[in-house]
């Protein structure tokens, strides 16, 4: 599974980690929206994508859900490949991309934005990168389902990132 990935602080990946590979273009899938998630961890616990792998799989899943896993230092961090439909938010895994943040709960288990300042450097390059590539929306899971995933206001935030992207 791929880790490479982009470091707010140090951009030298050897591949980045966003642009679409040969194995995500040689089986292509429409992708219409990106939904973002939170792990629903509590603040501060790290996470792996072979954590999220093992925890998913537990689930009866092929492999990790989401296609992509920002880490609390904001790493941004390859999971599914592109190519493949998520499994991440029912209804809506065939023509999406799945991204994640690890975190969503506060120390007593409530849900919290607790994105760290480098998640959220992380969060919108990410962003910003896939609606240049897929030209859609970003949502959150809780914008198709009752939840409160990922914890925060993403059209407050991100909004206008479609405009501002496509330059309309
Ligand atoms: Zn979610």
């Amino acid at each position: 599974m791929e880790t490479v990935l982009i470091h707010p602080g140090h951009q030298t990946a050897q591949t980045d980690p966003v642009e679409p590979t040969p194995s995500d273009t040689s089986m292509p899938r429409y992708i219409n929206d990106i939904i973002v998630h939170c792990t629903a961890t509590k603040a501060g616990k790290e996470l792996t994508v072979a954590d999220i792998d093992r925890m998913h799989k537990a689930r009866g899943w092929k492999k990790i859900g989401y296609h992509y896993l920002i880490l609390i230092d904001g790493t941004i961090c390859r999971g599914r490949a592109i190519s493949q439909p998520g499994a991440h938010c029912r209804g809506h895994n065939a023509h999406s991309v799945g991204v994640a943040y690890v975190g969503g709960l506060d120390a007593d288990g409530q849900p919290c934005d607790t994105r760290t300042p480098d998640q959220r450097v992380a969060l919108l390059q990410l962003l910003t990168k896939l609606t240049k590539i897929y030209h859609c929306h970003v949502h959150g899971h809780r914008d198709y389902a009752a939840k409160d995933c990922p914890c925060f206001d993403v059209h407050n935030e991100y909004d206008g990132l479609y405009r501002q992207v496509m330059k309309i």
